[in-house]
């Protein structure tokens, strides 16, 4: 199968039984390969450093091996996960929620940017409301513990999800870097990503002791095989025309759009709400409230179509999404791997159509089926619903 998935059981990881509960709940049978190899390592104590293809369960793999260490204790932050966008924060703290529902002592926030830090003293200073786990983005974080509103003494557990996104940034690293000060030297160290050139690995592993590596090296193996790639070459002006063509003639759940710039994201967007198309846009250009309601919106099918720009181009899980198309392409194979990634998710069929329109897409296009040898062809007059 395209997930790998063995006859191991969730059972056979010396887990806290509440978890496990909680994962039957989710409707999760069986630990996909990449949970298979490193849950255990994971749960053992290990630092882990694991680069896995999209949309397998990464998140599953710290959520459990975080919570099945915590031993709550009131008022103490034990355990923190970082990554790169506030809809990715506010997706693992609904992770947490979910595994968590039969551990009522363990509670989780999130805390990004955009809201105001009033709001999160607030929950930070109240013993009774303070976390047992945070997620957040690095720059929010490194606000509150510079002004002592989050004390990471007491932290056991230090979490990096879409490491390579969050460690490549010189802004974002050394936020992280900071934060790591001001955790204790004794904690485990977890870091997770689709993507780890090999730059950026030792990049992560100054954070780690001696981390178990789980590296798919060959990247042809990043492939997802449940998923059809093409492509269609035309002129910048006739790609409006092409899209409400193939929005129109596909069968689609919900299709995640990618443009490249919030002017664009806009812009797009209006002509498909002008054209009666159930859509809506995400960037970075809107209030953080609205972000995160338009995500939920999409998340609960409220909407069926999203345009967005990158902050919606890696972690975001959303099930139904069966078609990805790049209007603009990605600036290159990693944000092209990640971006097609959000359909397909858990190893199920997926549709992935990228607009070419100039030399420099065309670049982009070949050094993905170099990288990642995958053959992307020219879109068919027809593809059958039945195989995306
Ligand atoms: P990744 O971070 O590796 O891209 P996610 O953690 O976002 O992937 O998981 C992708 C989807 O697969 C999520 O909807 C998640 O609930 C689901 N999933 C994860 N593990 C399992 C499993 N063992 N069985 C069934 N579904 C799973
Ligand atoms: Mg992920």
């Amino acid at each position: 199968s395209y997930v790998g998935v063995h006859s191991t059981s969730f059972r056979d990881f010396l887990m806290k039984p509440e978890l496990l509960r909680a994962i039957v709940d989710c409707g999760f049978e069986h630990p996909s390969e990449v949970q298979q190899e490193t849950i255990p390592a994971a749960i053992n104590g290990n630092d882990v450093l694991c680069q896995a293809k999209s949309g397998l369960g990464k998140t599953a793999v710290f959520v459990l091996a975080t919570l099945n260490k915590i031993v709550p204790v009131p008022g103490t932050v034990s355990a923190i996960v970082l990554c790169h966008t506030r809809e990715l924060a506010y997706q693992i703290k609904n992770e947490y929620s979910r595994f968590s529902k039969y551990l009522p002592n363990i509670k989780t926030e999130v805390f990004y940017g955009g809201v105001p830090l009033a709001h999160d003293k607030e929950i930070l200073g109240d013993k009774e409301k303070c976390p047992n786990v945070i997620v957040g983005t690095p720059g929010r974080i490194l606000a509150l513990v510079r002004d002592k509103i989050l004390r990471l003494s007491a932290i056991s557990s230090f979490v990096i999800d879409e490491c390579d996104k969050v460690l490549d940034a010189i802004d974002m690293r050394r936020d992280v870097q900071d934060i790591f000060k001001a955790t204790p030297h004794n904690k485990q160290v977890l870091m997770f990503s689709a993507t780890l050139s090999k730059e950026i690995r030792p990049v992560c592993k100054k954070f780690m002791q001696d981390p178990r590596e789980i590296y798919v090296d060959d990247e042809t193996k990043l492939t997802l095989h449940g998923l059809q790639q093409y492509y269609v070459a035309l002129p910048e002006d006739g790609k409006n025309r092409k899209l409400s063509d193939l929005l129109d003639s596909l069968e689609f759940n919900q299709v995640v759009i990618f443009v490249k710039s919030v002017a664009r994201a806009k812009l797009l967007n209006k002509l498909l709400n002008s054209c009666n198309f159930s859509s809506t846009c995400i960037h970075s250009g809107m209030p953080q409230q609205e972000r995160i309601d338009i995500y939920k919106q999409f998340k609960d099918f409220s909407k069926r179509i999203m345009v967005a720009t990158d902050i919606f181009g890696r972690g975001i899980d959303v099930e139904r999404v069966n078609i990805v198309i790049n209007y603009d392409i990605a600036e290159d194979a990693d944000a092209y791997l990640h971006r097609v990634g959000r359909a397909g998710r858990f190893g199920t069929k997926g549709l992935a159509i990228t607009f070419v329109s100039t030399d420099e897409d065309k670049k982009v296009l070949e050094s993905v089926q170099e990288r990642f040898e995958v053959n992307i062809a020219v879109l068919p007059g027809e593809i059958d619903p039945k195989t995306y």
